[in-house]
């Protein structure tokens, strides 16, 4: 299965990665310009075939893989079967004659035993399980709930990257454009000055035709950046930042993480949702269940999520200070974020439970609080001091731009109906 994935992910870019550059330690290694970007295809597509002689060599027989998406599938599955299987179960026990139930419940009662022996045998297993999967990532040493081996995280990203890469393909931006030798300068640079990090990782840029200012990266290390990002950030530093973030996402495994939880509270919600739709009516088993949903989101998924953008930018402002940027840029990229927000409306409807990233006036405080201690860190990677006019001071005008750009996009797309 990881085979064919990738395969299909070969030739898939043979058509579109035409588009994606790759930036490596390796290659910055053999000294290739860091002007220079080189095209992902046959060297990448050779070790593939290598990592393929490599299993038919040392593996007489077949390991079984599991891709992580028929995990996640099955498992997401299993509530909707609880629910089946609970309603189908309450339905049986109301047709039920007053002896027939009081027959049952003796039944159960002399195996009550039984039942929660299992249950706590079930869970006790659980426990087992996620205890021998915590893994510390290489950044922050965090332990984490990893249930993924690396070709499953491979391909987990391969399969989240070939799907993304096909819903855009049309606007994926082609690699002549010059916003790739800009990415690629940035990339190249992250990981030279922070090498023990990105040391084993190949890193490709692709680049989407996207209003929105978003980027995203992949374990594996494919980055997806969208062009509305060029129309916030005024500057390579605050690039850095951002492609520093993405990275350190990769680095601290995120979505492998966040996947792994995912199929773990399936499994755990599959009891309650059999018990909810078992004892209460059709009405009252789907509010309730909508209802453990929304607060399962609120009060551990959207904190996580939080807590991971917060490392991420801990972890990114960091690695984007070796490369000896202006940190100062960074308060200012949230400050534009900000006013993006408000332009947009999307801080207006924005409810602080239900987000799934701080908001960016608190990323702004966070990483000013941090700034000491990081400033330290650019100092000790050699870099010269920072520039004596303080960036914040253009902070007024790069706001004004930014406001223009987005009146005329805006105009734009009213004139043309997009
Ligand atoms: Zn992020």
């Amino acid at each position: 299965m990881l085979y064919s994935v990738n395969t299909i992910y070969l030739k898939h870019l043979q058509h579109v990665t035409i588009r994606t550059i790759i930036s490596t330690s390796r290659s910055l290694s053999c000294g290739i310009s860091p002007e220079t970007p080189f095209i992902q295809s046959r060297g990448y597509e050779r070790s593939w075939q290598y990592a393929r002689l490599q299993r038919a060599n040392f593996h007489t027989t077949q390991r079984l893989h599991v891709s992580p998406f028929t995990v996640l599938l099955v498992c997401s599955a299993l509530p909707i079967g609880a629910i089946f299987t609970g309603s189908y179960a309450r339905h049986f026990w109301i047709k039920l004659t007053p002896i027939k139930q009081q027959q049952y419940k003796k039944w159960y009662w002399e195996r009550r035993n039984t039942f929660f022996g299992s249950l706590s045998l079930f869970s006790s297993l659980l426990l087992i399980y996620w205890l021998t999967h915590l893994e510390r990532d290489v950044v922050e040493k965090r332990r984490r709930f990893i249930m993924f081996d690396k070709d499953q995280q491979a391909e987990l990203g391969t399969t989240i990257f070939t799907m993304l890469l096909t819903k855009h393909r049309n606007e994926v931006i082609p690699i002549n454009d010059p916003m790739y030798l800009r990415l690629s300068r940035i990339l190249r640079k992250l990981v030279k000055s922070n090498k023990e990090v990105f040391e084993n990782t190949e890193w490709t840029v692709s680049i989407v035709n996207e209003p929105s200012p978003n980027a995203m990266a992949l374990p594996g290390g494919n980055v997806i950046v969208f062009s509305g990002l060029f129309d916030i950030i005024q500057n390579d530093d605050q690039l850095t930042f951002i492609l520093a973030h993405e990275m350190s996402h990769v680095m601290l495994s995120h979505v492998v993480e966040l996947f792994s939880y995912k199929v773990i509270t399936e499994i755990v919600y599959t009891i309650p949702a059999f018990l909810i739709w078992a004892c209460f009516s059709k009405w009252k088993a789907f509010v309730l269940y909508l209802g453990v949903g929304l607060l399962h989101n609120i009060f551990f998924v959207y904190p996580y999520k939080r807590r991971v953008e917060a490392e991420a930018d801990k972890v990114g402002f960091r690695l984007a200070a070796k490369t000896c940027i202006d940190l100062r840029e960074v308060l200012i990229f949230w400050e534009l974020m900000e006013r993006y927000g408000e332009l947009t409306g999307e801080n207006k409807f924005a409810i602080p439970l239900l987000l799934t990233h701080p908001s960016h006036k608190k990323r702004e405080k966070w990483l000013a609080r941090q700034m000491p201690g990081v400033l330290v860190l650019r100092d000790q990677a050699g870099c010269p001091d920072l520039p004596l006019i303080d960036p914040r001071d253009k902070l007024s005008r790069y706001l004004e731009e930014l406001e223009k750009r987005f009146h005329e996009r805006n105009m734009f797309e009213t004139f043309f109906g997009k």
